[in-house]
C-alpha cells in the first residue's frame, strides 16, 4: 500500500517556498526545525534570529548555544529532541511576530507537532506560551508548570534563553537559578512518563 501521510522532509519542502505572510519577504532563509522525530520531547521557540535567518537552522546562535547547555546539563542531548520555533521566518529587527503572522504558520508548527509526536512540549519564552496554551500571564507565573495540553501532551514553559542571556546572575531566586530546576524537573518528567511507578 502507498504511504500518503506527509513525512517531516515533505513538510519542509512545502514550507521552504511558503509565501503565507509577508516574512518571506524579508527573510535570507525558512528555518523550518531540526532534531529526532519522532521524540518524547519537542521546544519551541519565538522565531529565527539573525544566525538562525542566515544559516537556516534553528537556535544556533548564542541563544541557542546556552540552550544547548540548559539541555546538556539534565543529561537530555540536544540530538535527541526537536526544536522549532512559532514562526519559521525571522522577523525584521528581531521584533516579536504578530498573531497574523503567528497564525498564517500555525498549520506548519501544528503539522510538526503531529509528526514529532512529543509527549512534552517546552515553550521558550512569552510567545509561544501565550500562544499555545491561550493564556496570558507572563513568564514568571507560568514557567515551571505542567499544562495539560491537546492530545494528551504536557506544555512547559521555560524562560527564553535570550533572557538569561540579558540576566546572568545564577544566584539563588534567578531566572538562571530557576532555570536549571526546570530543566532537572523535565528530565525527570520524562523518566516518569517511561516506567510510571504504580500509585501507592
Ligand atoms: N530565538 C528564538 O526564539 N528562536 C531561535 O531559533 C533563535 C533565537
Amino acid at each position: 500500500m502507498p504511504n500518503f501521510s506527509p513525512s517531516l522532509e515533505d513538510l519542509r519542502q512545502r514550507v521552504l517556498s511558503c509565501q503565507r505572510c509577508p516574512l518571506a519577504q524579508s527573510r535570507s532563509q525558512v528555518v523550518f526545525g531540526e532534531g529526532r522525530a519522532p521524540t518524547e520531547l519537542m521546544l519551541i521557540g519565538e522565531a529565527p534570529g539573525e544566525v538562525e535567518d542566515q544559516t537556516g537552522r534553528p537556535f544556533v546562535g548564542p541563544a541557542g548555544q546556552l540552550l544547548t547547555k540548559i539541555l546538556e546539563s539534565a543529561g537530555i542531548p540536544r540530538e535527541e529532541v526537536y526544536i522549532t520555533n512559532v514562526v519559521k521566518c525571522r522577523p525584521p529587527g528581531n521584533r516579536v511576530p504578530t498573531k497574523e503572522e503567528m497564525a498564517a504558520c500555525w498549520e506548519w508548527l501544528a503539522a510538526q507537532i503531529a509528526l514529532v509526536n512529543p509527549k512534552i512540549i517546552i515553550t521558550l519564552g512569552n510567545t509561544p506560551t501565550h500562544w499555545l496554551l491561550g493564556r496570558s500571564e507572563g513568564i514568571n507565573e507560568l514557567r515551571g508548570r505542567f499544562f495539560p495540553w491537546k492530545g494528551g501532551i504536557e506544555v512547559f514553559p521555560m524562560f527564553h534563553p535570550s533572557y538569561l542571556l540579558r540576566n546572568p546572575s545564577s544566584e539563588k531566586g534567578s531566572p538562571k537559578y530557576l532555570t536549571w530546576q526546570d530543566i532537572k524537573a523535565v528530565k525527570a518528567r520524562i523518566l516518569s512518563l517511561r516506567s510510571p511507578t504504580p500509585a501507592s
